[in-house]
């Protein structure tokens, strides 16, 4: 009889097959004590060293593979091998006439509750590391066969939880959907399990021994895995499965074609990324470039005030390897939604409209100058534009220009190389939309921050929910904004780009593109299916009337969906 149970999905799509429980050993160890310590000191030592050759050998893998996330985890426990603190713990207990088992499982058992005594979550999260390490030692020391887990034949596998080394030694060829009883949605395998797109559930409590061998679909759209599903169930998720197939296999195709309408309109399809850590899925979705780094989060992703060199190595990370592309890197845009403690601002009673992104790098000059500094180094690694956020007044920009000059000559004075670069702003106020004429004689781009320019012109909190009757990411108001912007930056030879959502809204690609838009810089995710749209429209077929000023609108438009609703800073990002 068919059976469902929920988790929660780290992966959309479908998975159909017979399930395999993943069960590694249980090893008893032997508590008694041994007479030849040499002996054991060296069968640790040699176990120590496999271990981290087979990490060096998981990272090297990783890395061929392009997945420098995950390869950055095994360098980090290849790197923990090294650890004096914890071989001397091995060593102490050894010396007390234990077995190389018996230290392992004591001292790395230590180690790990100290992790997760931790208060700080990224230690928190290290605990993992070292039980996966120690699970890896012991391995070695049993010679365990850690092949035959998996199985022979294709499955989704059911585990209590998957180690990262573990993760990464399955036979992706195997491996149909993974489902886990713990687990968190930014655990080591959940990113794993993302960077290789498996279906996934985490957090599913109901695992149970009965379920091995049973046939199942793990329906990732719908967070849910049916055991013995009923066929109306199968013929439903198989058909879905196969659209997915297919429509994924038609994206693929679009990797490599020009981002050009029917009748001939080129437009630049660019991403918006975080940090480095993004670098893979510009690459993976074939982003002609960024035309938004957030760094905001290299300031967020620090405990202090990150330095100029730690800046810098950020920036030039993502230069160096998506160079030729554009990369075009906000100035911090700290403040509203997005506050950090160590920068030590007053509570405001409406952050939004307070002090925020440039009005804090225009009074806090030293902490601006830091970062124009390591942009300007970074420079000379790529192709780089510099943007301002929140800009509504001409001096802001000019001031910004200003104090760039100003880092340029001290940086040149001390022998650094400065490569070639853009300057933006960000059109995200209905001031810079109104003022664009006069903005765009200062600068090379303009890029539409249509989050926030949709806040300020309606008046709408974007974090708010509540207000979702009242919201409406089309208003007239709005579009007619961005069409004068475009219109503005083009009288002046400066290059007009939306890097807000509304960039790949389906509905609106087409009037962008009719109003002569430049450059698109959406989510990762959003570029092949853009691209394919944009392939798909023919704007000839519109040339006969001139496409009109946006209307105003009488009607209170109808409630958006669920789904449509705003997501806040996080979900839009990553969602
Ligand atoms: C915007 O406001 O549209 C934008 C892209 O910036 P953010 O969402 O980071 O405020
Ligand atoms: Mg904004």
């Amino acid at each position: 009889m068919q059976r469902v149970f929920k988790g929660i999905k780290i992966v959309n799509g479908i998975a159909i097959g017979k399930i395999k429980l993943y069960k590694p050993a249980v090893y008893e160890i032997n508590e008694e004590l041994v007479s030849d310590i040499a002996a054991e000191l060296e069968k640790f030592e040699a176990a120590r060293l496999k271990v981290q050759e087979d990490q060096n050998a998981l990272y090297e893998k990783e890395m061929a593979a392009g997945h420098k996330d995950t390869a950055g985890i095994f360098e980090a426990h290849a790197m923990m091998l090294d650890d004096e603190d914890l071989i001397d713990a091995c060593k102490e207990v050894m010396a007390e006439g234990h077995s190389a088992e018996y230290a392992v499982r004591e001292s790395f058992d230590a180690a790990a509750e100290m992790f997760s005594n931790m208060e700080d979550e990224y230690f928190k999260a290290r605990s993992a590391d070292v039980i996966d390490l120690k699970n890896s030692m012991l391995d070695i020391l049993f010679e365990a066969d850690t092949e035959s887990l998996q199985g022979t034949e294709p499955a989704i596998l059911v585990a209590e939880d998957l180690a990262p080394s573990e993760t990464v030694k399955l036979d992706k060829s195997l491996l149909l959907g993974l489902v886990t009883r713990l687990g968190s949605s930014n655990s080591h395998t959940a990113i794993l399990a993302r960077s290789m797109n498996w279906p996934t559930l985490i957090q599913c409590p109901d695992i149970s021994d009965d379920w091995d061998g049973k046939f199942a679909i793990l329906d990732g759209y719908n967070s849910c895995i049916y055991i013995e599903p009923e066929q109306s169930v199968i013929d439903e998720l198989s058909a879905k499965q196969q659209a997915d197939i297919e429509k994924e296999a038609k994206l693929q195709e679009l990797k490599g074609q020009p981002t050009v309408t029917k009748d001939g309109k080129k437009v630049r399809l660019y991403a918006n990324i975080g940090g480095p850590k993004d670098i893979h899925a510009v690459i993976e979705n074939d982003a002609e470039g960024v035309g938004l780094f957030r760094s905001e989060f290299v300031y967020l992703n620090s405990k202090t005030d990150p330095s100029e060199d730690v800046q810098f190595d950020a920036y030039k990370k993502v230069l160096e390897a998506l160079a030729p592309r554009l990369v075009v890197i906000r100035t911090c845009d700290i403040g509203a939604d997005k506050t950090i403690d160590y920068m030590d601002l007053d509570k405001e009673e409406n952050p939004a409209l307070g002090f925020r992104a440039v009005r804090i790098c225009l009074t806090r000059k030293d902490f601006f100058k830091r970062q124009l500094r390591a942009l300007l180094r970074a420079s000379a690694y790529g192709n780089l534009g510099i943007m301002f956020p929140m800009i509504i007044s001409l001096w802001e920009v000019q001031e910004c220009k200003k104090i760039l000059e100003e880092c340029k000559k001290e940086l040149e004075a001390e022998g650094f190389t400065i490569g070639k670069y853009e300057i933006g702003i960000m059109i995200e106020t209905p001031a810079a939309a109104l003022c664009a004429d006069e903005l765009a004689e200062e600068v090379d781009f303009f890029s539409l921050g249509t989050n926030d320019l949709t806040q300020y012109t309606c008046a709408i909190d974007r974090q708010s929910a509540n207000l979702e009757r009242f919201a409406n990411t089309h208003h007239p108001a709005l579009l007619r904004l961005i069409k004068e912007t475009i219109e503005a930056g083009h009288r002046h030879n400066t290059w007009v780009g939306i890097c807000g959502e509304l960039g790949a809204d389906p509905e609106l690609n087409e009037k962008f593109l009719e109003w002569g838009i430049d450059e698109l810089s959406v989510n990762p995710k959003s570029i092949l299916p853009l691209r394919g749209r944009i392939r798909n429209t023919d704007l000839s077929k519109n040339k006969k009337t001139e496409s009109p000023a946006p209307q105003a609108v009488e009607a209170k438009p109808e409630a958006k969906p669920a789904e449509e609703k705003p997501k806040g800073f996080f979900g839009r990002l990553f969602g």
